[in-house]
């Protein structure tokens, strides 16, 4: 995992800088080479012989992941506390291949109703078609959920916060009544990253990463990461194998370059984000700030009690107003980007429309819903652009 050197013990924002390094094997050089191999050759044939076997030590095809990608996986999987993780090509493959592996024909899967919409998708279109059966229920359920787990009820799919709608999951509760009735937990853990919220130390089995969003951070990198734990992981090793899901050495190289300076990006991300949402929170627009870190907000104190430290990304809830207002904000904005995929340096701003997928809850908050992505840009220039467009929002 770390080498020969002893990493115990030590905060989290030193893990992120020596996880998943050994410039020992690798001429001193500080990072990772990218490994670009397809071919691993074999000095004699007993070699390939034993290989064949599974008695090789070192990778014996590229497919399987050089270290490139086995150390990014190594250094999430420490970072988290997990067994191991998987590296994968998006992450919608992260949040789908769990479900793929785990889930068999006749069982019953518990899928939060604030999950990512392609995740719900997957939900709808392809584990319905092998038969598994599909529930939504609330986020804020809690330990509600037992009344939902059914016999053949095997694996409960949370995400928290929603990241649209930023519901949180009391997750200890919700993993306390799936173990119960012998079903896994999955997180969608993007929005906190494993810097943020410790899945396995609140009882999920599996915890996915859009590495796409914070890990890479500089929106240039599409990438999932698996986290598993020990009874978890064979079933995701094993499809991850036969799918061939493996990463690109070139993405995951990225996302370690990303790693060692998340603990330093996430600490502006957050205390930007928290300076923009208590501005806006004061702003006669805005009806209600969607971020369970702002004092006051929904969710809060479930944040509190589960979260390490929160990110750059919530959503606030207009006061009524016709959509060309909204566009005309949108339109005008001089350092917010119009985009879906976030995480990156850069600020964001969308309109979203959660009410549209939603089936086990109603989501009807009394106006239109912008989310944002607060970036490392400094927040004076950022509550300036916002003002500016609130402005052209009333007009
Ligand atoms: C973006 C996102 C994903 C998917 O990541 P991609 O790399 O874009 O496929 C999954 N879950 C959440 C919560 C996300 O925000």
């Amino acid at each position: 995992m770390s080498g020969d050197r002893d990493l115990d013990g030590l905060d989290p924002a030193t893990l992120a800088t020596h996880l998943g390094r050994h410039p020992e094997r690798h001429l001193g050089a500080v990072n990772t080479p990218v490994y670009r191999a397809s071919t691993i050759l074999f000095p004699t044939m007993a070699a390939l012989e034993a290989a064949s076997l599974g008695q090789a030590p070192e990778p014996t095809y590229g497919l399987h992941g050089m270290p490139t990608v086995t150390d990014l996986q190594a250094a999430v999987a420490a970072l988290e506390g997990g067994h191991a993780a998987l590296a994968v090509p998006s992450g919608l493959t992260a949040t789908t291949l769990p479900l793929l592996a785990l889930a068999k024909p006749g069982d019953h899967v518990l899928v939060v109703d604030s999950v990512y919409g392609p995740t719900r998708r997957f939900c709808d279109v392809h584990l319905k078609r092998f038969g598994v059966d599909v529930t939504y229920y609330d986020p804020w359920s809690g330990a509600g959920i037992a009344a939902l787990i059914r016999p053949t009820t095997t694996l409960v799919f949370t995400e928290s916060p929603g990241s649209l709608t930023f519901e949180v999951q009391d997750i200890p509760a919700v993993a306390a009544a799936a173990h119960a009735r012998g079903a896994k937990v999955i997180l969608d853990n993007t929005w906190a990253t494993p810097l943020g919220f410790r899945s396995f130390e609140h009882g999920v089995d599996v915890s996915v990463h859009a590495a796409t969003k914070y890990l890479g951070g500089h929106s240039d990198v599409l990438l999932g990461l698996v986290v598993a734990n020990e009874s978890a992981y064979p079933a995701l090793h094993r499809l991850w194998t036969d799918m061939g899901l493996t990463a690109s050495a070139d993405d995951c190289f990225l996302a370690l370059r990303g790693l060692r300076t998340l603990p330093t990006r996430l600490a502006r991300h957050q205390a930007s984000a928290l300076e923009v949402a208590d501005w806006l929170s004061r702003r006669a627009e805005v009806r209600e700030v969607l971020y369970p870190a702002l004092p006051g907000a929904r969710g809060h104190a479930l944040w509190q009690r589960d979260f390490r430290l929160a990110t750059g990304l919530f959503g606030i809830v207009l006061n009524p107003v016709p959509r060309e207002r909204v566009a005309a904000m949108l339109d005008g904005m001089r350092l917010f980007g119009m985009g879906w995929s976030w995480g990156g340096f850069e600020s964001l701003i969308i309109p979203t429309w959660p009410e549209r997928v939603r089936t086990a809850t109603a989501w009807d908050p009394g106006g239109p819903v912008l989310r944002l992505h607060i970036g490392l840009e400094e927040p004076r220039d950022l509550i300036d652009d916002l003002a500016a467009g609130l402005a052209r929002l009333a007009a």
